[in-house]
Formats: C-alpha cells, sequence, structure tokens
C-alpha cells in the first residue's frame, strides 16, 4: 500500500476543503500539520491548521535536522516535521501532505513513492474570486497568491495526478478514487 499522498496547488485552489473531506471518509489517514512563520488567519487554529512558530524556532529546527523538507513560500518558511512522518509511517498510518512543489521534490527524494496530486483552479478568474470570497488574505496578499499561482501552475506536469477543482463535490470523488486505487 502507498502512504504518502502529497496534494498541492496554489493557494485558493482549494487543498485545504479537499483535504478535509478526505480526512473526513477515511479513518486511516492522517493530516500531516505544518509548521509556519507566517500569522495565523481568522479562525485558524494552532496545532490543527498549523503549527505556528517564529522565524528562529523554525531556523533552529532547520540547523537541528527537524525537517523533513521545508520551504519559504510567499516570505514565509513552512515544513513538515520529519518525526511526525517516522512515527506515522512506523505505525503504518497513510498521509496526506499539503505541501508546495519545492516541498513536493523533496519528499519525492526521500519517498520516491509518495503519490503527487495537484489541484489546479478552473481558470484565475475563479481563483481570484475564492480568494478573495475567503476573506483571509489583504488585497495585496491575494495579488500576491495570484501571480505565484501562474508559475506554481506551470509545475503541474510534475504530478502523477491532476484535479482541475471545479464543482466540489466532483472534486472530493476523484480524489477519493485516486487514494482508493492506492489501497
Ligand atoms: P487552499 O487550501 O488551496 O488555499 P481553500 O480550501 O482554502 O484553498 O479554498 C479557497 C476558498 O475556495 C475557500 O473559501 C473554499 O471554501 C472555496 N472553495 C474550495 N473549493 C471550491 C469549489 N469547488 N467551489 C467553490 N468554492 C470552493
Ligand atoms: P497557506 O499560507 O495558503 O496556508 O499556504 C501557502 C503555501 O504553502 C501552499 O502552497 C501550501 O501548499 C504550502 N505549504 C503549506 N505547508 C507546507 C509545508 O509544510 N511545506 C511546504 N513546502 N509547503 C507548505
Amino acid at each position: 500500500m502507498r502512504k504518502l499522498f502529497i496534494i498541492s496547488g496554489p493557494s485558493g485552489s482549494g487543498k485545504t476543503t479537499l483535504c478535509a473531506e478526505v480526512i473526513k471518509r477515511f479513518k486511516n489517514i492522517t493530516y500531516s500539520v505544518s509548521y509556519t512563520t507566517r500569522m495565523p488567519r481568522n479562525g485558524e487554529r494552532d496545532g490543527i491548521d498549523y503549527y505556528f512558530i517564529t522565524k528562529e524556532e523554525f531556523k533552529r529546527k532547520i540547523e537541528n535536522n527537524k525537517w523533513a523538507e521545508w520551504a519559504e513560500v510567499y516570505g514565509n518558511f513552512y515544513g513538515t516535521s520529519a518525526e511526525f512522518l517516522d512515527t506515522c509511517l512506523a505505525s503504518g498510518k497513510r498521509i496526506l501532505l499539503d505541501i508546495d512543489f519545492q516541498g513536493t521534490v523533496q519528499i519525492k527524494k526521500l519517498y520516491p513513492d509518495s503519490i503527487t496530486i495537484f489541484i489546479m483552479p478552473p481558470s484565475l478568474e475563479t481563483l481570484k474570486a475564492r480568494l478573495e470570497a475567503r476573506n483571509t488574505d489583504t488585497r495585496q496578499a491575494v495579488e500576491r497568491r495570484l501571480e505565484t499561482a501562474k508559475k506554481e501552475m506551470e509545475k503541474k506536469d510534475l504530478y502523477r495526478h491532476i484535479i482541475i477543482n471545479d464543482q466540489l463535490s466532483i472534486s472530493v470523488s476523484e480524489l477519493i478514487k485516486i487514494i482508493e486505487s492506492y489501497s
């Protein structure tokens, strides 16, 4: 059974929403809560959505080899705990990682049989509308995320599977089907 599922895609493409749906349906899949130095958004909870830590703590963990992968995204650091991954894998759990393409490259090196899935928005206009409707980022942050989205979407062919997240229920079914195909 394949153990690691990597979900990537531009901010606002629907990764969090899709991961939450998958977690609800699969009891034996664990979501890897990343660490970040960015500020929590409204409603985000420490230890559930992310572990929110300072840049100093993050850098200390780089020096002490605590990351399975890490990257700088939109001017903040994001990382996956090596200890968490090792513990889950040792206990036979399957893991869902929501990480960017820089992290994907690092995880693929460590775990070559990870399954990579890219979430695409139907269009840039829809992405902009969803980011604005989510209402969690400043106008400046939304602009920055849209600029980066174009570059990120150029990476989609590095991924084994691509889901175009138009209608949510269809995307959820597609993601579930992909995961089940590796059971
Ligand atoms: P990401 O984690 O990739 O940044 P989110 O899961 O936070 O993206 O989704 C961004 C916004 O778009 C959220 O407000 C979410 O409710 C909404 N959304 C996600 N998927 C869809 C969809 N298929 N149709 C309409 N809105 C969606
Ligand atoms: P956001 O700030 O919108 O939650 O996430 C911004 C970007 O960081 C997204 O592309 C997301 O996939 C990525 N990201 C989140 N956690 C990690 C992580 O642990 N490692 C890496 N490399 N990227 C991450």
